[in-house]
């Protein structure tokens, strides 16, 4: 491709809508243009990222046997409504674009694809003959993100590769996902990207076990917590560990104190000269289910450790039931504007104890009348603790369960772990912490979507039975900026060779020159013929405007005819390095070839 003719404009400025790196430069450089929230233009530059992304991706589900199909995005409500999904995922979270069509038809526009898919699985798969069967798409995905941001990172309409397996049984499900995993991992490794695989929470999609795959960049949306010893690393919103070691508590008799002005942990602490591991702490949330139900919920909790509130989500959602609902939507810290709603009188806030009583809460329709109380894990073994009067001002030293205290009957693990706690797997690791950027997640479904929707097979004994399923998710747009987001320096992109653009850019410095163009001119010629994907910046302008561009864009190897033309020579510099070195015209072909086998291993 000729630069002249390419629809190619690079910004000298950092735009002002871009933040993380990654995005000031797709956008610098040419390769993306915002058309509205969250909406890209994919200019031609990154088209041809995304395909190699793609085709990199298809190679690895086709190594491993899964078929490549292409699923409709326009999907009628009936679908998610047997799924039991339609009202959470257009109304309660909002996700999916839904619209309605001139016969007054209700569709939505796909998010993702188990709907569909099982769908056709119960229509298609009669008998275990057929099973285990994968099969994958790449597609773009429409989602009414709550906070698009980040350039492709988050988008609303976005490339994803999605594949979904079915099974006769766990053990060929487990086969399949660990067949998907080893594909990840190529997939990642291929792209030229530092990652790692996580344990992960399964969120909305339900299901036993997932994973996500991290690429590592400061700019990252996640947290993971790992250790050193390479066997345990995970999303911080699913880690565990073991909390630190209590400290044996400075009272022995139960006594209420006046404690003025310690409604946060460090102060009491100071306050009271006792640890923050002998208090418990007592945080109250608001919680808002499918059904329009509010719902108050106090979490006690040791007073070094804070809540994980996705944990306390996946609790919060198994109780739904309990209120005739079937998820949360909304779960948060009240605040003052939020407690009017609901509050029967002002809250001793910050020195709240575990026995608040239900009264705080006014009678209303849409309010349940008590308290979730839940226990984190830590506070069992507690004994002589500080905590609330449910008095303003002061608090309780030298409590007990089963004596000034009831605990709680829901005792679970909502507690967040973070860096300094010791591993579980061997209490001698450490955890560490580290950003990344979720670029694909795997799960194993088990039977929710085939028993919701009724897609069974027969088994050898001709019992009908409910299929076993799996899902798996890459982001392909996302996964390309991650790439971005690692690898660039102050000038610019620097591609790896097997996803970059080009591999080659030939530069003319100087256009006026016939001797110049004419050895660029042939060496475009040469490269292309040899399959070496190659740019020609054949334009007019200063050779100075030009190497910037060049490496702005980040084309792997940049190929100069100047000056050591009158040697037979051209210079060759490697983006990545920065390194120049001349080569023989007529060795150009040969070398690059080798560097690019070098690079992309075939
Ligand atoms: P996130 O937690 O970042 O919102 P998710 O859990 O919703 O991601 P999945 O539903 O598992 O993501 O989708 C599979 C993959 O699709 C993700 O791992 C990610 O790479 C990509 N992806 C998801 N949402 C977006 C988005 N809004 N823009 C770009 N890529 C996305
Ligand atoms: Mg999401």
């Amino acid at each position: 491709m000729r630069l002249s003719q390419m629809l190619f404009v690079t910004l000298r400025e950092d735009p002002a809508e871009a933040e993380i790196p990654s995005h000031k430069l797709l956008l610098r450089a040419g390769y993306i243009r915002r058309i509205g929230s969250g909406i890209y233009t994919y200019l031609p530059l990154m088209w041809r990222v995304l395909k190699k992304v793609s085709q990199i991706v298809r190679e690895e589900m086709d190594a491993t046997l899964a078929q490549e199909c292409l699923l409709p995005q326009l999907q009628p409500a009936e679908l998610w409504q047997e799924s039991g999904r339609w009202d959470t995922y257009t109304k309660a979270e909002g996700i999916m674009f839904s619209l309605i069509d001139r016969a007054e038809r209700q569709l939505g526009l796909g998010p993702t694809h188990e709907e569909v898919i099982t769908t056709i699985a119960k229509d298609m798969i009669r008998s275990y003959r057929q099973l285990p069967l994968n099969l994958y798409q790449i597609q773009t995905k429409f989602r009414d993100e709550i906070r698009p941001r980040f350039g492709l990172m988050r988008g609303r309409e976005f490339i994803m590769k999605d594949a979904y397996s079915f099974h006769t049984d766990e053990a060929s499900l487990k086969q399949t996902y660990q067949d998907m995993d080893r594909a990840y991992r190529n997939i990642l490794t291929r792209c030229g990207l530092a990652f790692r695989p996580v344990e992960a929470d399964s969120g909305a999609i339900g299901g036993s076990g997932s994973q996500e795959f991290m690429v590592l960049a400061d700019a990252g949306e996640d947290e993971i917590l790992y250790t050193e010893d390479g066997k345990y690393a995970a999303n911080v919103e699913k880690a565990d560990s073991l909390p630190a070691d209590l400290e044996t508590s400075p009272f022995t008799g139960y006594e209420k104190l006046e404690t003025p002005d310690t409604e946060t942990i460090e102060k009491l602490c100071k306050f009271l000269k006792c640890s923050p591991t002998n208090i418990v702490k007592n945080v109250l949330y608001e919680t808002v289910y499918d059904n329009g139900m509010t719902v108050l919920v106090l979490v006690s909790i040791r007073g070094d450790r804070d809540v994980n509130e996705v944990k306390l989500q996946n609790e919060l959602v198994k109780l739904a039931p309990q209120y005739n609902a079937q998820t949360i939507i909304a779960l948060t810290v009240p605040d003052a504007t939020s407690q009017q709603k609901w509050a029967a009188k002002p809250l001793p806030l910050g020195y709240i104890a575990p026995n608040l009583d239900d009264d705080y809460i006014a009678h209303s329709k849409n309010v349940a009348p008590k308290f979730i109380r839940i226990a984190d894990k830590t506070i069992v073994e507690l004994t002589n603790f500080v905590t609330g009067s449910n008095e303003s001002g002061y608090h309780v030293v030298g409590a007990n369960w089963d004596k000034e205290f009831i605990l709680p009957k829901l005792i679970v693990d909502v507690r967040t772990a973070q860096t300094g706690d010791r591993s579980l797997h061997d209490p001698k690791q450490i955890l560490q912490s580290a950003r990344g950027i979720e670029a694909g997640h795997i799960f194993q479904l088990g039977t929710k979507y085939s028993q919701a929707m009724g897609a069974t097979y027969t088994d050898e004994a001709g019992q009908e039975q409910p299929l076993w399923m799996g899902c798996y998710g890459i982001g392909v747009s996302r996964l390309a900026q991650a790439a971005v987001e690692q690898s660039y320096d102050k000038n610019g992109i620097i591609w790896s060779v097997a996803i970059a653009p080009y591999q080659v850019i030939v530069v003319i410095p100087n256009t006026s020159s016939q001797e110049q163009v004419t050895a660029a001119e042939k060496l475009y010629q040469d490269l292309n013929q040899a399959g070496i994907e190659t740019l020609l910046d054949d334009r007019d302008g200063r050779a100075g405007m030009k190497f910037k561009d060049a490496d702005l864009i980040g084309i792997p190897y940049r190929i100069v005819t100047g000056r050591s033309l009158a040697q037979g020579k051209v210079e060759v510099v490697t983006r990545a390095s920065g390194e120049s070195q001349e080569l023989p015209i007529d060795a150009v072909v040969s070398t690059v070839q080798q560097w690019i086998r070098e690079e992309i291993g075939n």
